[in-house]
Parts: structure tokens; sequence; C-alpha cells
């Protein structure tokens, strides 16, 4: 087998490896999935050469929880409270979802994260009702080409044909004996939100990960005032917390639990724009800085918010700035100097990403021997010219149009502007059917406009008060 080589020439490259820093006009030189060499003027050889002049040259971005599955129900979220998400989505459209719509909304979303830069996902999948649902996932994700952890949810919608919970726990091994190694899908779990199962079943979950070697994602401490989503305490006590566990919000978490959090090395993700519109308390980048915890973003919902992680950047950097100035402001002074960098936020999207997912040997630096998971930013933009501060303009100008080139794998899947075999107008139209069909099936059962009148369904509020 020949070798197949690509050079991307003379870009501002933003490792993002520790060692190597940054290399202005520097060449990454990448045969077949792997980053090869990078350094100055390499010669190109029989080498493809990507002309990345003028352009900035990064690390593929980690979005550390994406309910991909949602994305035909875009923006439907935009006035509604975390209660009525519970209701509406989690219990409402996901009993109305068959598996042809859960492959369009992970294919379309996993799209839309390539098309803005983002290599790799966690997918937070919890809209399993039955094993098709599961391996209509899987499908979206592998046809869109992106590198995932794929976490198998065990929510029970009310439209489940398991059984028992057992059963749907068991189908974990089915589906993860369905990935190859060299798959760019591995396999994890979403926990049921802890609270809403006997103690045992959440136990059973986490064992059922650790027995496939899975990650464990978790929503913890997003719901104030309740026993939902905590359940840290009690995982430290039996000694189940761990380095393969994402939690994902912790808002509302003591200053003890991040210390067993901390302790346990375990990875925590933000999710900035949902945090901050649905009531979830504020993003915890305070938190993680004082308990040694390294941050990752996150989209979460593109049925309220934006898919790109330039966003979450922006709101995430904002939000861990301002609160430190606030203090400062209200003693009538102005701050010396900035707590964040863009640097920071930087790293939330890539290497703390990849260390999240458990991939930090394959993606989430610009690294000589590991996958090549690359984007180049730029071209003619108002955003992207002129640029005196790459990283600067990565964080606060950028967005997906600017997202020149996408490379996961060394494979290309963006290349000048447009997705690589993907007839988009197609796609849109399977999803615009899908996201009419999954209303109308709700319509018939429930009142419109969604969210769902207390009357009605609200069951998760009632869960939350017991
Ligand atoms: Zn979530």
């Amino acid at each position: 087998m020949t070798t197949h080589r690509i050079l991307i020439r003379g870009g501002d490259v933003l490792t993002m490896d520790p060692q190597l820093g940054d290399l202005p006009a520097g060449d990454v030189l990448v045969e077949d999935d792997c980053i090869a060499a990078i350094a100055r003027d390499l010669a190109p050889g029989d080498a493809e050469v990507i002309d990345a002049r003028g352009h900035i040259v990064m690390p593929g971005m980690v979005d550390t929880h994406r309910h991909t599955w949602q994305t035909q129900m875009r923006a439907i979220c935009a006035n509604w409270t975390l209660n009525d998400y519970f209701n509406g989505i989690r219990l409402a459209l996901c009993r109305a979802y068959n598996p042809e719509d859960v492959y369009v909304g992970n294919y379309l979303g996993a799209l839309e994260a390539v098309n803005a830069g983002v290599t790799t996902i966690l997918d937070f999948s919890h809209c399993n009702n039955t094993p098709m649902h599961a391996d209509a996932a899987l499908d979206g994700l592998a046809h869109a080409g992106i590198r995932a952890v794929f976490c198998y949810g065990f929510f029970d919608s009310g439209a489940s044909s398991f059984t028992t919970h057992d059963r749907r726990v068991a189908d974990l091994e089915r589906i993860s004996a369905t990935l190859s190694p060299r798959s760019l899908l591995t396999i994890g779990v979403a926990l049921t939100e802890v609270g809403l199962l006997p103690w045992p079943d959440t136990v059973a979950e986490i064992e059922a990960a650790r027995r496939v070697g899975g990650r464990i994602a978790a929503h913890t401490g997003c719901v104030w005032g309740s026993q939902v989503c905590m359940g840290v305490r009690e995982m430290d006590a039996q000694g189940l917390l761990g380095p393969d566990q994402v939690h994902i919000h912790c808002n509302a978490l003591g200053d003890d639990e991040w210390a067993m959090l901390a302790r346990a090395n375990a990875k925590v993700s933000i999710s900035p724009e949902t945090e901050l519109n649905m009531g979830m308390g504020a993003p915890v980048f305070g938190k993680c800085r004082q308990f040694g915890v390294k941050p990752t973003l996150s989209c979460d919902i593109v049925s309220l918010n934006s898919g790109d992680l330039f966003t979450q950047m922006r709101l995430g950097l904002a939000y861990a700035r301002f609160v430190d100035n606030d203090v400062i402001n209200r003693s009538s002074a102005m701050p010396d100097q900035l707590s964040y960098s863009v640097r920071d936020a930087l790293e939330w999207v890539t290497v703390n990403g990849a260390m999240a997912c458990g991939l930090e040997s394959k993606t989430g630096s610009l690294t000589p021997g590991k996958q090549a998971d690359i984007v180049v930013l730029g071209g003619d933009s108002f955003t992207m010219r002129p640029r005196p501060d790459p990283a600067g303009s990565v964080v606060f100008q950028a967005t997906a149009h600017d997202v020149h080139d996408v490379m996961i794998a060394g494979k290309l899947v963006k290349r000048e502007g447009r997705l690589v075999n993907v007839d988009l107008p197609r796609v849109l139209d399977r999803a615009e059917k899908s996201a009419s069909g999954i209303l109308s099936r709700v319509h018939a059962t429930a009142p419109s406009p969604l969210p769902l009148p207390a009357t009605v369904a609200n069951q998760f509020a009632a869960l939350v008060r017991r």
C-alpha cells in the first residue's frame, strides 16, 4: 500500500501542543491518517499540497456533550426553561422519534459540527426507545465521518420496547461489539439522571460502562433544590467516581463535591449557552480553577442554541472574565489584568476536550504521531483579515463560515468551504420531513404548542419534587 501524503503549507499553526507551541508560516505533513511532521519549509515530495498561506491551522475541536439526535428540533426550546425541556423534549418529542428520525438528527448534527471545525463529539444519545434507535444513531455518526464517543443512554421516555432496565443496559454490549477498534466511533454510556432510577440501577449503568471500557457521561448538579442529578457523594462513598467520567454542568455542586470530583480526576463539561439561558446556574469555570479541574466545553442542544464551539468559547470566556472583573468593579476599581486568556479558551475545546473523551493520544493537539484531525480557518472575510493575533481571531471572531478545510483521521471532510460528498439541500429536506412528522405525531396526542402545560404532563417536575 502506498502512503497518501498531504502537506498543509504555510499557515499560522496553533498546535496546542505545549512542546511545539505556535508556528507562524508552518507546514503540517499528513501521512495516511496521522500527522507525520510539523516544521517550516517541509519538502512536499509526492504530497498533495493544501495552500494554507494566510490561514490559521489548528486541531479539530472537541465537543464533550451534545444531544445530536435533537438537531431537527432546532431552536424549538428558544423560550423554554429546563423543566419545559424535560417535558417537551425528553418526554414528549423523544417518544415520537422513530429510528429514521434519530438517524437524520445524528447525521445532520454531526455534519453541522464538522462544518464548524468540530471533529470529535461526545454524543449523549438518550433517545433509544428501541435497539434500532441506537443503531440509527451510530449510523448517522458513521456516515458523517466524525470522530465520536457514542454514549448510549438508557433513559426510558415511556415509549420503550425494552421490558426491563436490565435488558436496556444489556443492549450496550451488543452495540459495543459492533464497533471495530479501527472505527472513529468509541463506546460510552449516558447515565440516566441520578435520582430518576432506584440507586442499584444507576450503579448497574456505571458498571456496564466499565465492563465495555466505555466513557461515562452524566448530567450532574444542574437541577437546583432537588436530588435529581446529584449523586456525587453517593458515588464517592461507593468508590464509583473515576477519571473515565464526564460530569456535565455541575452548577449546583458544593465544595465538598468538587473536592470529590477533583480527587477522582473526573472530567467536567460546561455548556455556557444552555446553562445561562435555561436557569441552570453559573458556568463553573471558577470552580474548575479552584479545584484544579480542566474545563471542557459543549454545545448540549441545538434544539435551543448554536452548534459551534466558537460561540461557546466566547460566552464562556466572557462569563469567566465577568465574574472576576465584577469583584474588582464592586470595589470601585478596574482590573489590572484579565483572569482568563484566549489560550485558555482554546485549551477548553482542544486538549482538555480530548482528555475528557479519553482520546488524548489520538486528537486534541497537532502533534506528530497523533491522528490528523485538523482545521484550516481563514480566507477573504471580514472576520479573518487582517488578524494580528491568530488565537484572538479564532476565539473572538471566527464563525463556521470561516472554517475552510476540515480533516478527520487524514480524510478531508470539508474542502474549500464545502462539505465533501454531502448533498446539503437534500439532507435538509429530509430533516424538514422528519421534524414535521415528529411534531405531527406529538400534536396528535398532546396540545399544541409545546411545551406541554403542567396539567397535561409535568412528569419531570413531579419527579424532581419527590
Ligand atoms: Zn445535556
